[in-house]
């Protein structure tokens, strides 16, 4: 049976979730009636870069063994879990990783998932993070695909800070040419990312922010992430995190800020902007200031598990399902639906608590931020 002709109510297995018919469609909500808006897909766990807060060397050295390419999702099958996803009311994807642009044949996925479509028909909005470091020689190739939106994250302009944070060397003015040649390819408002360390990084914050003042006009809007403690091997302290309020002070000390208001629901950065009309930056205090109330966001990791928190220890595996002789699109669309409703992750406003009694968190770029 055809998703578009499947009942629009499903009972959910005994202890799966509220005992009550789910709503196959936009309707649906978890536990605590928060919808589902946006897919995260991680399309590989390799990564080029080595950041001590995300993949440090001492862990994911020479010898770690990453992900064998069969049990990654291969594109239909990836393409299939968004397609009942965006019947359930899901309407961003946004393509991560490890790096995803390492996976091989990138534009044939995003052109892929380019034709599905929302529920209001319309194509899905389609997002991806990269850490810019191959975005030079592909940006054309992906805008050309269907990609709308574009993050790139970069901790720092100063070269040697830059080197330290990804750990590998790589030079800050090849992501900065990656930025350029994406926004002569057509991509608008691109958002750099910047994960800010309190005594590692913090001093990069006021740089990158007159870098990209000075380079509003071509349409970048910087935003700075708490360091969190996702998984379990980035060493995070609480002393290293510098809550966006006092890094708002610094820059607004500085050029004056006026808040914006939410462009939607379920968006993670509070926005501002220059008094002065030097554009637009974010915060992003998944730290200092839980935003779970408003979470509409899934994970796919890229052998196929869905986890409904960046801090769950265990995902829900697909593959069986996708692999089944007998799986069909209700089948998957019903099972999605069952994880979604019985949800009820809240990490980021309960840390202090579930920090003792969850040790083990998934790893970030296996989740993909
Ligand atoms: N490799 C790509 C990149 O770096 O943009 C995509 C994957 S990365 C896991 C996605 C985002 O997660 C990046 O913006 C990264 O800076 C952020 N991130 C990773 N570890 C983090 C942490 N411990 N705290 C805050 N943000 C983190
Ligand atoms: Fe790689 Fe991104 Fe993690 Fe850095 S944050 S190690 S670039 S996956
Ligand atoms: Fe969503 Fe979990 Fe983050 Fe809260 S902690 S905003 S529930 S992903």
């Amino acid at each position: 049976m055809d998703a578009r002709t499947a009942p629009l109510l499903w009972m959910p297995r005994v202890g799966a979730a509220p005992a009550q018919p789910l709503p196959l469609d936009g309707n649906l909500r978890d536990r605590r009636q928060r919808p589902w808006r946006d897919l995260r897909i991680s399309l590989t766990d390799r990564c080029n870069f080595r950041c001590s807060y995300c993949m440090p060397r001492s862990r994911f050295g020479p010898g770690h063994r990453f992900l064998p390419q069969a049990r990654l999702l291969n594109f239909e099958e990836i393409a299939q879990v968004a397609r009942q996803a965006l019947a359930l009311g899901v309407r961003t994807l946004r393509l991560t990783g490890g790096e995803p642009l390492l996976r091989r044949d990138l534009p044939r996925l995003i052109g892929q998932l380019s034709r599905l479509r929302t529920l209001d028909g319309t194509p899905p909005d389609l997002a991806l993070t990269t850490n810019g470091s191959l975005l030079a020689g592909q940006a054309q190739a992906l805008r050309d695909a269907g990609l709308n939106r574009l993050t790139v994250s970069l901790d720092a302009l100063d070269d040697a800070v830059f080197q330290r944070m990804n750990d590998v060397g790589f030079p800050v003015a090849e992501v900065l040419r990656g930025l350029e040649v994406a926004q002569r390819a057509g991509f608008e408002r691109i958002k750099v990312n910047m994960v800010v360390r309190r005594g590692v990084n913090d001093g990069e914050a006021l740089p990158l922010a007159e870098h990209f003042r000075a380079t509003h006009g071509r349409g970048v809007v910087l935003r700075f992430i708490e360091f969190m403690d996702a998984g379990c091997h980035n060493g995070w302290k609480l002393d290293e995190v510098l809550p966006s309020a006092e890094l708002r002070a610094r820059i607004a000390a500085r050029w004056p800020l006026q808040p914006l208001p939410a462009t939607r629901g379920g968006e993670t950065a509070e926005r501002w902007r220059y008094a002065d009309g030097g554009g637009e930056i974010g915060f992003i205090s998944s730290v200092s200031h839980a935003f779970c109330g408003d979470c509409t966001r899934a994970r796919l990791t890229a052998e196929g598990q869905l986890y409904t928190c960046l801090f769950a220890a265990h995902g829900h595996d697909l593959r069986p399902l996708l692999r089944a002789a007998d799986s069909s699109e209700t089948l998957l669309r019903q099972r999605l639906a069952e994880i979604w409703a019985g949800r009820s992750d809240a990490y980021s406003e309960q840390r202090e608590r579930l920090r003792a009694l969850r040790p083990q968190r998934a790893d970030m770029h296996v989740l993909g931020g």
